[in-house]
């Protein structure tokens, strides 16, 4: 059996991986359209910002671990064309040759590309979009050898914030611009605001609710416009404004597509073409909470329904086990994470919710070192059903992992009240009696026993 996967990233590897652990007789053979198969294009930032000083070192495997596990690995090769009747993908090579290849299965892990906004200026000497490694070596050789004093960034997502905390750590001034009136617009306006505080406290000039219009170059210097006097100097400027599925080489061959024209794909990750299946970046995912397709773009989900779509192409019957839009970000000295739904939007799915918001020690106070975190908790107010979580403070505060355990009760349907019944672990220099999450979970009782 031939098994062709188009994509070398998280998913397209995974999947390359599983298919061959689980049938070593399958020929696997991963076509992608870069040189860089398997790097983790998460840590693009600490390279950029020094903090991983080898870009090398972003892989998740080198290519000969990969090749060892007897999967053939193609860069540099651009599907053009895929025919699902005859089963054979054109692919083009960077000379502008192209083949036909055929394959038995097929697996697409095509990712997302960056959204191009609508913005005068953006393909001029200066200005770069972060997705790929080309992208961020780019940008390095940039930083290198014109020294930018000042940066502006467009976009206030994880991405332009961890590129903010970057280029400051490189000792260039930065201009962080956001069309909307918060940074980090998928968590609640407090959140946000604390964020936004944490920028400002290392300098970054943080201005919202200003979409930029256009970029103009006048020699070495760029200068953002946009209304009520926007106009920003600067001698680099990052564009991060989301990314969108690349599907249009599944649509052009017939293959559905749903929210913002990602994939569909069932639990099993199989497309509505024969033999094709689908996962990462480029598909829509099912949310377990809200019980619908959303699109939610995630390197740990990619890399899950990679997993998936690999097993299934091998011949196994492996099912996605959802997404809850788990994620954390870490901004300077700050944490912030999330999973699950915010009041708002449980209040627009239907539930009945109830949040609270508790301050906490991440550990007790008499052991050194002892850092307050905040926990925001939402539950269903009838039903008692946990719905979702952020928590934001202090690196080193456990965040991430505590958001997880929240994770983990989300993904296994539990109550608030089954929170504090958790057998959760404690020394003093780690954690209290009763974790953190299980204080909140407990205030979250009080409050709902207190409004009845
Ligand atoms: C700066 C940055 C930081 C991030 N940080 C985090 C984080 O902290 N946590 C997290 O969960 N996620 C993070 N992400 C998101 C995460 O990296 C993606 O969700 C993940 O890489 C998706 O993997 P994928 O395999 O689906 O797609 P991609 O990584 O987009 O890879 C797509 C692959 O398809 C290939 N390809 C596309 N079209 C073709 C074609 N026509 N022919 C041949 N090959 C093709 C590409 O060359 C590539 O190999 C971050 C992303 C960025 C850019």
């Amino acid at each position: 059996m031939r098994l062709l996967i188009i994509g070398g990233s998280d998913a397209g590897i995974s999947a390359a991986i599983r298919a061959r652990q689980l049938d070593p007789s399958i020929s696997v053979v991963v076509v992608l359209r870069d040189a860089y198969p398997n790097y983790s294009i998460c840590g693009i930032p600490f390279f950029i910002s020094g903090e991983t000083a080898d870009w090398t070192n972003l892989a998740h495997r080198s290519l000969v671990e990969i090749e060892e596990t007897g999967i053939e690995i193609r860069s540099n090769a651009h599907v053009l064309r895929l025919n699902p009747e005859s089963k054979e993908v054109l692919v083009g090579d960077s000379s502008g040759r192209s083949e036909s290849m055929k394959y038995d299965r097929l697996i697409l892990a095509t990712g997302a590309q960056p959204v191009v906004p609508s913005l005068e200026g953006l393909s001029q000497p200066g200005v770069f979009q972060i997705r790929w490694m080309e992208d961020a070596l780019a940008l390095a050789r940039f930083v290198d050898q014109r020294k930018p004093r000042r940066a502006a960034i467009v976009g206030a997502g994880y991405i332009g914030l961890e590129m903010a905390d970057a280029l400051t750590k490189l000792g260039i001034e930065v201009s962080l611009i956001q069309r909307s009136s918060q940074v980090l617009k998928t968590l609640d306006p407090e959140l946000g605001g604390a964020v936004k505080s944490e920028l400002e406290r290392h300098g970054v000039r943080v201005l919202t609710g200003r979409p930029p219009e256009s970029i103009q170059g006048n020699g070495d210097t760029l200068l953002v416009l946009g209304p009520e006097g926007l106009a920003v100097e600067a001698d680099l400027v990052l564009v991060v404004t989301g990314v969108q599925p690349q599907a249009a080489l599944a649509a052009d061959a017939g293959a559905a597509t749903g929210i913002q024209n990602a994939i569909k794909v069932n639990r099993r990750m199989r497309t509505s073409l024969t033999d094709v299946f689908a996962a990462g970046d480029c598909v829509e995912t099912w949310h377990r909470l809200l019980e619908t397709f959303v699109y939610l773009p995630l390197g740990t989900t990619a890399h899950k329904q990679g997993r998936v779509a690999g097993e299934n192409a091998a011949g196994g019957q492996a099912v996605f086990a959802d997404s809850l839009g788990t994620q954390v970000v870490k901004v300077f000295d700050l944490v912030a994470a999330r999973t699950g739904l915010l009041n708002r939007e449980a209040l627009e799915a239907g539930f009945q919710p109830l949040s609270i918001k508790k301050e906490l020690w991440d550990h007790k106070a008499y052991y050194p070192g002892a850092k307050k975190l905040i926990v925001h908790l939402t539950g269903d107010r009838e039903s008692g059903r946990l719905l979702g979580a952020q928590i934001w403070g202090p690196y080193g505060a456990e965040i991430s992992k505590r958001i997880d355990i929240l994770a983990a009760g989300l993904y296994a349907g539990l109550n608030v009240q089954d929170l504090p019944e958790m057998d959760l672990s404690y020394t003093p220099p780690l954690s209290s009696p009763w974790d953190p999450v299980q204080m909140a979970a407990l205030s979250w009782l009080d409050e709902k026993a207190r409004i009845r």
